[in-house]
């Protein structure tokens, strides 16, 4: 078992990453990279270059022997260290043994109802999230995986069986490189899978206009999640929050309008799936 999860964040109360108040635990490390994805700090490891070591105002991030040490707390969460770093990464990674973790759950359990593991893309580390799971589930508190759906089911079918519920994103069904930045087919077939052991609690699809063949996408979607009634489909208009420059260039005027979006939840909903909502919250 790997004893060592590589944690970018722990949000204590969430009402975004599931049902009820849940304690969120962000990943680090993601196997794609979206031109849109408003957390891009968590997408690589940090590889020590030093930049923003000179541009965090408190003196938070340290040079020691070639690798950069942060101390959590000189910092003031500014961001100043995210905004530098040019390799998609954050200084302030920490690594949690399965019981670390555990101790911090533990104290906020009388508050929430579950825990969800997001990202970057939590799966990436399955066999520690393995072990966390099992850990929290006898605390009673339900066990969820938010996922942008690119991993192998083979791999990870332990996870997929400690999991009570997936939050799984189809990007799109075709032109994924150039939306994602790898070379994956689309994840259809994973959406699937986990539907048919009733897995899924909400699917996501953020609307980037041209990056994404957006009518073929939600047919497809449609066609899979009108068996389940009890599945969210979450439509997501893609917005420039939390973005950098660089990011915002890229998706100049891929921006659907209000009125599109809610032609586009009506067309699902004619297409048989129950729940459909538009939702601006989140383009990881
Ligand atoms: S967020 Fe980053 S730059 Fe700001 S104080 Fe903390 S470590 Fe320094
Ligand atoms: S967080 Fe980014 S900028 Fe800072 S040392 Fe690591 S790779 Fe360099």
């Amino acid at each position: 078992m790997k004893n060592k999860g590589f944690i970018n964040k722990i949000i204590p109360f969430s009402n975004v990453d599931g049902p009820g108040n849940r304690l969120a635990i962000f990943f680090q490390g993601c196997n794609i990279n979206c031109v849109y994805c408003h957390n891009s700090e968590t997408i690589n490891q940090c590889i020590h270059c030093m930049d923003c070591v000179v541009n965090c105002p408190t003196g938070a991030i340290k040079a020691w022997e070639g690798k950069i040490i942060y101390d959590e707390k000189r910092c003031t969460e500014c961001d100043q260290c995210i905004r530098t770093c040019k390799h998609s990464a954050s200084p302030r990674i920490k690594e949690y043994s399965v019981e670390e973790l555990y101790e911090i759950i533990e104290g906020y359990h009388p508050f929430i109802r579950g825990i969800t593991v997001s990202g970057g893309e939590p799966t990436l580390q399955a066999d520690f999230i393995i072990e966390l799971f099992k850990r929290v589930k006898t605390l009673g508190l339900s066990c969820f995986v938010d996922t942008n759906g690119f991993f192998d089911t083979e791999q990870i079918k332990e996870l997929i069986h400690v999991t009570d519920k997936f939050m799984i994103d189809i990007k799109a069904i075709d032109k994924i490189e150039a939306l994602c930045g790898c070379q994956m087919k689309n994840n259809l077939e994973n959406l699937q899978y986990l539907l048919s052991l009733h897995k899924v609690y909400e699917v996501r699809t953020v609307i980037a206009l041209d990056y994404i063949d957006v009518e073929n996408t939600l047919c497809k979607v449609a066609h899979s999640l009108k068996h389940y009634p009890e599945v969210l489909y979450k439509l997501i208009p893609l917005h420039i929050t939390g973005l950098n420059a660089q990011q915002k260039a890229k998706i100049q005027g891929k921006i659907p309008s209000k009125e599109y979006m809610e032609a586009l939840k009506e067309k699902v909903e004619k297409l048989g799936v129950k729940e459909v909502e538009i939702n601006s919250f989140s383009t990881r």
